[in-house]
């Protein structure tokens, strides 16, 4: 499967952040969101293509058990379905970080799903070409129930503006019942000062909904930076 990196750093977001993590990347996305923190693996999909022999040898010169499957779009990626039980088989718990809109018999100790909400529509990016196919794909209710039916889950959206929370809310009754613990309010933003802007007005509606607030904290340590 196409690699776009592999490495060791801490968990930045969600439930377990600050966990000491290995990352692995897989390059290539089935959507274009307009703020993509990572382009190299969706816009312009690069990296080296690695058996899963060879990325289960590369996880094992780090020394911590945690493993994040992110991307790109690692649901897409051929042999995710392998790699995840290979790695559990190993010992290694494992999260995979999805969009959630396409749906593998895959194993992992945490979803982690990014329901990409409006905000994220490529509307004047490469021409608006990606604008339609985006859309259409962004959201798929069956997949990210299964999601949420398969185990220990957390929803993290990416808001940009107070309006977000409309079509969140719009979201989570289609999406039926579901833990407010787990539900997950996260600022858009590469920079430090456009998390800083936008936390604590989020962070007032975590407090009114009971939903949890989720740092970036990788950006707010290193800044937008691959590899870290
Ligand atoms: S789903 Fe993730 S990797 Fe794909 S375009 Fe959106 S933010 Fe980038």
């Amino acid at each position: 499967m196409l690699i776009s990196e592999i490495f060791h750093s801490i968990q930045g977001e969600g439930k377990l952040v600050g966990m000491p993590s290995i990352f692995i990347r897989t390059s290539g996305c089935n959507l274009r969101c307009t703020w993509c923190d990572t382009p190299y693996a969706s816009w312009e999909p690069t990296g080296v293509t690695l058996e899963v022999d060879q990325i289960l040898e590369r996880v094992s010169d780090f020394s911590t058990k945690f493993v994040v499957l992110t991307g790109g779009e690692p649901m897409i990626a051929p042999e995710v379905d392998t790699l995840t039980h290979r790695l559990q088989a190993a010992g290694y718990h494992v999260t995979i970080e999805t969009a959630g809109t396409v749906w593998r018999e895959i194993t992992c100790d945490l979803a982690s799903v990014s329901p990409k909400t409006g905000n994220s529509t490529p509307h004047t990016r490469d021409g608006g070409r990606w604008v339609d196919r985006h859309e259409r794909e962004r959201i798929n209710i069956d997949v990210i129930r299964r999601f949420m039916n398969r185990g220990d889950y957390q929803l993290k959206f990416v808001v940009d503006t107070p309006a977000d929370i409309n079509e969140i809310d719009d979201l989570l009754t289609q999406l039926g019942p579901y833990d407010p613990a787990n539900i997950l309010l996260m600022p858009q933003g590469v920079t430090k000062e456009e998390l800083d802007e936008r936390s604590p007005w989020i962070i007032n509606i975590c407090k009114k909904r009971s939903f949890r607030f989720s740092p970036r904290m990788h950006i707010s340590l290193f800044g937008n930076v691959r590899g870290k």
